[in-house]
């Protein structure tokens, strides 16, 4: 494969600026690039119901085989510092920011191998399979994009994301629910010289719950921690309010439910002793999925993989991506390593010579043969 237009197609994308809820001039591009390669593309109106500025990007390539239709997605949002982004090629494929940004390489590095490998597959002209593409926007914001993506016009019912650090040939078959969380403790306002005795005291009451919750691993599998806290509004005064925020992880659903159920029971009994009340808000931001490891999804990675001459190594993650949406629409599917590394970092960088491997990965799995 040609890594002179794999880099002008990598380099190229990453100076398009794209932070969440801004993809459109990045969409606009992307679809441009598509469109020269014969797919047929699609946005469809998760910007107006998200608040962003673009919808997903979908894409399809009917396929000369009759195998099902295979799903494959990079998302195309970035976080910040994102704006102004240059790629910087240095010894061996290095590929870093000028320093003062993010690269994006998270997920630019899975977009341009899928873009490096629908190329190859026009040039040779190769009998394959049908292919979807989804390119989501808002991923980094929980998947938020993906969760309201028009799976009316997905077909497939296996996917694979480009979305995951480490060597090429690694792979996620799971990844965690994460249940974020806010907690108001609300006591009574007094005079803390005057009138002690008057107050409520919502600090009090939520240390002491806080001083009861296991965080860290409270269970093997189960992470949960309080991220902040703040309330009070002068040292004079017994403070009224005290808010909580924190969020609780596991590969299983139902222990994160579990576990939330423990922290808020916590809160009202010591807001119940203390004579306050609490309102506690909890939501799913992404959902756990477990792809099965005898799944084809599974064995052609592995078929793939062995043909590209890379290892494949298949494990959970702690981290979301679009294949928890994915998994909750019916799509089994796997997240695969594309080539970023310290993500969200302006100490983040790729490797050419990986992503070239990862946009070979991606057209062996396109003509690999295993339905
Ligand atoms: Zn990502």
């Amino acid at each position: 494969m040609s890594q002179t237009r794999l880099w002008e197609t990598f380099s190229s994308l990453i100076t398009i600026d794209s932070p969440s809820f801004k993809e459109r001039l990045f969409c606009d591009a992307l679809k441009e690039r598509l469109n020269a390669l014969g797919v047929e593309t699609y946005e469809d109106s998760a910007g107006e119901s998200i608040g962003g500025d673009c919808g997903n990007l979908h894409g399809f390539l009917p396929g000369s085989l009759s195998l099902p239709p295979l799903l494959f997605s990079a998302h195309m949002d970035t976080v910040e510092p994102g704006r102004g982004k240059r790629a910087v090629l240095g010894e061996e494929g290095r590929i870093t920011s000028a320093g003062d940004t993010i690269l994006g390489a998270d997920d630019a590095a899975g977009i341009a191998a899928i873009l490096e490998a629908l190329t190859r597959l026009k040039e040779r002209n190769l009998p394959h399979r049908p292919i979807e593409l989804l390119f989501p926007v808002a991923e980094e914001r929980y998947g938020l994009g993906s969760a309201v993506a028009d799976y009316g016009r997905i077909h497939a019912k296996e996917a694979y994301t480009l979305d995951l650090g480490g060597a090429i040939g690694e792979a996620a078959h799971a990844a965690p629910t994460l249940l974020a969380f806010e907690i108001t403790v609300t006591g009574k306002a007094a005079h803390a010289g005057f009138a002690p005795k008057e107050g409520i005291h919502a600090i009090a009451a939520a240390a002491k719950s806080i001083a009861r919750i296991p965080v860290g691993e409270p269970e093997p599998g189960v992470t949960c921690n309080i991220g902040g806290i703040e309330g009070g509004e002068a040292a004079n005064i017994i403070p009224a309010l005290c808010r909580v925020s924190g969020e609780i992880r596991s590969l299983s659903h139902a222990k994160v439910l579990a576990w939330w159920e423990a922290v808020q029971a916590i809160f009202e009994e010591e807001a119940r002793a203390a004579g306050a009340r609490i309102a506690a808000e909890g939501r799913c931001e992404i959902t756990a999925y477990e792809t099965p490891l005898s799944s084809p999804v599974v064995r052609r990675f592995k078929e793939a993989c062995q043909k590209t001459g890379v290892a494949a190594s298949i494990h959970p993650t702690l981290g979301g991506s679009d294949q928890n949406n994915f998994a909750q629409h019916g799509i089994e599917g796997l997240v695969i390593a594309c080539s970023m590394h310290d993500v969200h970092s302006t100490r983040e960088y790729a490797n050419l010579n990986e992503i070239q491997q990862c946009a070979e990965l991606v057209l062996a799995l396109i003509l690999e043969e295993v339905p």
